[in-house]
């Protein structure tokens, strides 16, 4: 079948987001460009359309709504116009700023790494966040589920996500292992694959500020830096110390680093301050396990946020739950954290809910806090009376078992209810 040639045409109403000084300028009727996405992607990114929709319908009324704007990537983009990225939607993103997509599927050969990790790079979205909370009722194997409530904030743009290594052997390779010799005396073995670790002082702080400055906007206690600085010193060492200097020099009247609580307050926090705090990443996980309560807000480098979001998200039930957002100085594109599990695509069977709390996440970034608010009211109450997908419902006894667009139906009647 020959190629189509990409026009997108944005719907004919609708206005776009503005970027100000101060912020996003919303409309009342935001054009938001939507990837559906593969495998399970489209019966994920329906289910949650019509539950974002429902919400902002029993916040707003008719006052405010959501012009959607289907853009194509992935499999079906790449088989209609021979590119799984085509710049056509990379510039409806960057033009109406903020979007929601459903999971791509990663080639297995050539092209890009991972779409996800293009898509982060070309516009900049530098800040991972991700909200890890249980939802009551969800099984999870610690005791004690309800008692994680923290943000993460992972740097999204350096570290390994730079993605400067060379295979062994390479004349790259090679060529490093000799500087390293000849100029830094620095013996490396000459079979060893070669890879390079930048984190600047740039990355680093502007994801701190962001940390920081959501901190300060959801009422939330602390800011922890989590880093490997005792061994890594001037790269994750120095992510640490660049973190308390954002604190100290733009947030010194809403923060206080711990370390002063403990000398001049006595341990004791003064009101309206956030601590921030910082903590080796490998403690960090059992931190997590062990005394969850004490943590808020996380900082932290790529790596180590890419093991601590996922061991998180297990905490309270795995990532057929887990949402997250990819953030940057206006720009945001939100999605479910698990992939396309293309064994069950268009089977209407997987749980929507990652797909729906990226939904929430969204509504929160729009400044729609009311319609984020009924939405992650309905999902809880749906999944608290035990109506759920397969996934949960083979570990909920009692569960009645449903599929991808009944749980919707469920969670949009539970906001009719509210609603009224
Ligand atoms: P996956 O798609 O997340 O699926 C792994 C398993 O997790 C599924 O077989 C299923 O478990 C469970 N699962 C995932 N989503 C679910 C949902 N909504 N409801 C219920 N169960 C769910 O991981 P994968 O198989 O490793 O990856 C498939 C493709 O997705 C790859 O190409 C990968 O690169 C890509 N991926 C994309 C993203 C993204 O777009 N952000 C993220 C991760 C992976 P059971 O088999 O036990 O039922």
């Amino acid at each position: 079948m020959p190629l189509e040639r990409l026009v997108l045409r944005p719907p004919e109403t609708g206005h776009k987001i503005l970027i100000a000084e101060s912020g996003l300028r919303v409309p009342d009727d935001p054009i938001i460009p939507l990837i559906e996405g593969d495998g399970i992607g489209p019966d994920v990114v329906r289910a949650a359309r019509s539950a974002i929709d429902a919400a902002v319908a029993s916040a707003f009324g008719g006052r405010r709504r959501i012009a959607w704007y289907p853009v194509p990537a992935g499999e079906r983009a790449m088989f209609q116009y021979g590119d799984m990225l085509p710049e056509a939607t990379l510039g409806a993103i960057r033009e109406y700023v903020v979007g929601l997509k459903g999971p791509l599927t990663t080639p297995v050969s050539g092209g890009f790494r991972s779409l996800n990790v293009a898509l982060r790079k070309t516009l900049d979205l530098y800040a991972n966040v991700r909200p890890v909370y249980w939802i009551p009722g969800v099984p999870s194997p610690v005791t004690h589920p309800e008692r994680l409530d923290i943000v993460i904030f992972r740097e999204g743009t350096e570290d390994v996500y730079a993605g400067i290594e060379w295979e062994k052997g390479t004349a790259e390779a090679r060529r490093m292992i000799e500087i390293l010799d000849k100029e830094f005396h620095t013996r490396v073995r000459a079979d060893s694959g070669i890879g390079v670790k930048p984190i600047s002082e740039t990355g680093s702080k502007r994801l701190v500020r962001k940390a920081i400055r959501y901190a300060i906007d959801n009422g939330r206690k602390s800011v922890t830096l989590v880093h490997k600085g005792n061994i890594m010193k001037y790269t994750e060492g120095a992510f640490r110390t660049w973190g308390y200097e954002v604190a100290k020099i733009e947030f010194r009247e809403s923060t206080i680093p711990w370390d002063d609580v403990v000398k001049s307050h006595g341990g004791k926090i003064p009101d309206g301050k956030i601590v921030i705090k910082d903590v080796i990443a490998d403690n960090m996980f059992q931190q997590l396990l062990l005394r969850p309560e004490e943590y808020d807000v996380l900082a932290t480098t790529n790596l180590n946020g890419d093991y601590l979001s996922d061991a998180a998200a297990a905490q309270i039930g795995g990532l057929g739950v887990a949402a997250g957002g990819n953030i940057g100085d206006a720009h945001a594109l939100f999605e479910p954290v698990h992939g396309s599990a293309p064994k069950y695509a268009e089977m209407d069977k997987v749980n929507p809910t990652a797909e729906m709390l990226a939904g929430v996440m969204m509504l929160e970034y729009l400044g729609w806090r009311e319609a984020a608010v009924r939405l992650r009211s309905a999902v809880k109450s749906v999944v608290g009376s035990k109506v759920v997908t397969y996934d949960l419902a083979r570990l909920m006894p009692g569960a009645k078992e449903v599929r991808t667009s009944a749980f919707a139906r469920a969670v949009v009647d539970a906001m009719d209810g509210a609603g009224r």
